[in-house]
């Protein structure tokens, strides 16, 4: 079956996300939108994730708990847990490789912990959006030791990404899905060195306007957050549909 998919989206808890994107009102626009499967994935933090992910399934919707995890190359990776509990776990463990420096709210924005309701928690005071000192190799080691998959985000860019900064894929990192933009040209898609490699496509939106409609599918069994990290975790090459 083939289900239509973001799982790159931010919340409030990004410095970066708007104050709109509570986990409320972002599972309720991804449902309007037409979206099945869907992952909130803020910068170095799980914080928001237990109440996007209620928000989420009241909705009706299969929820995965992610990151978007800076690498100490300044490389954005996209992590995605089977559950709230191993992701908030993982974040943890993050939050110890991350520079010591407060959050400016005036200058970066704020990050605001909510609950499933549109209740504010508190507000994170470590600044979230900053590289970590985890190098890019060790990412799908560490993510799978949580029972999660990971993919680098927006390719394509020629910043925060693994093409921009690395210049070309490397097969051994032992990444079998890559995350291309909406802006990324075509031809890009095309080069070899991405050959067997699971192309996806996610809004990655910070605001509520730039959450898209129903538009990418991921081909599944069956529409759980296993499935996908099953998927997502496949080796080059053993993919289909
Ligand atoms: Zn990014
Ligand atoms: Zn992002």
């Amino acid at each position: 079956m083939h289900y239509y998919y973001d799982l790159h989206l931010h919340s409030c808890l990004s410095p970066c996300g708007s104050d709109e994107m509570t986990p409320a009102n972002l599972a309720a626009m991804c449902a309007l939108a037409g979206l099945e499967i869907v992952a909130l994935t803020d910068h170095n933090t799980c914080g928001n994730c237990a109440s996007f992910c209620r928000a989420a399934q009241a909705h009706g919707l299969t929820a995965l708990a992610g990151m978007e995890l800076c690498t100490q190359e300044e490389i954005h990776v996209v992590c995605l847990f089977p559950d709230p509990q191993r992701a908030e776990d993982f974040s943890r463990e993050i939050a110890r490789h991350l520079p010591p420096i407060a959050n400016d709210p005036d200058y970066f924005g704020r990050q605001l912990r909510m609950d499933d309701g549109d209740g504010i928690l508190g507000e994170e005071s470590a600044f979230l959006a900053g590289s970590t000192d985890i190098p890019l190799y060790e990412v799908p080691r560490l993510v799978a030791a949580w029972g999660g998959a990971a993919f680098p985000a927006h390719i394509d860019r020629p910043a925060f990404s693994l093409l921009g900064v690395l210049g070309l894929w490397d097969p051994d990192l032992g990444f079998s899905a890559a995350e291309l933009s909406y802006r990324c040209p075509p031809e890009l898609a095309r080069r070899p060195d991405l050959a067997g490699l699971q192309l996806l496509t996610n809004s990655d939106a910070h605001s509520l306007d730039q959450i898209w409609g129903a538009e990418h599918t991921l081909d599944l069994p069956e529409p759980t957050p296993q499935a996908v990290i099953r998927r997502l975790a496949c080796q080059p090459g053993t993919l289909s549909g």
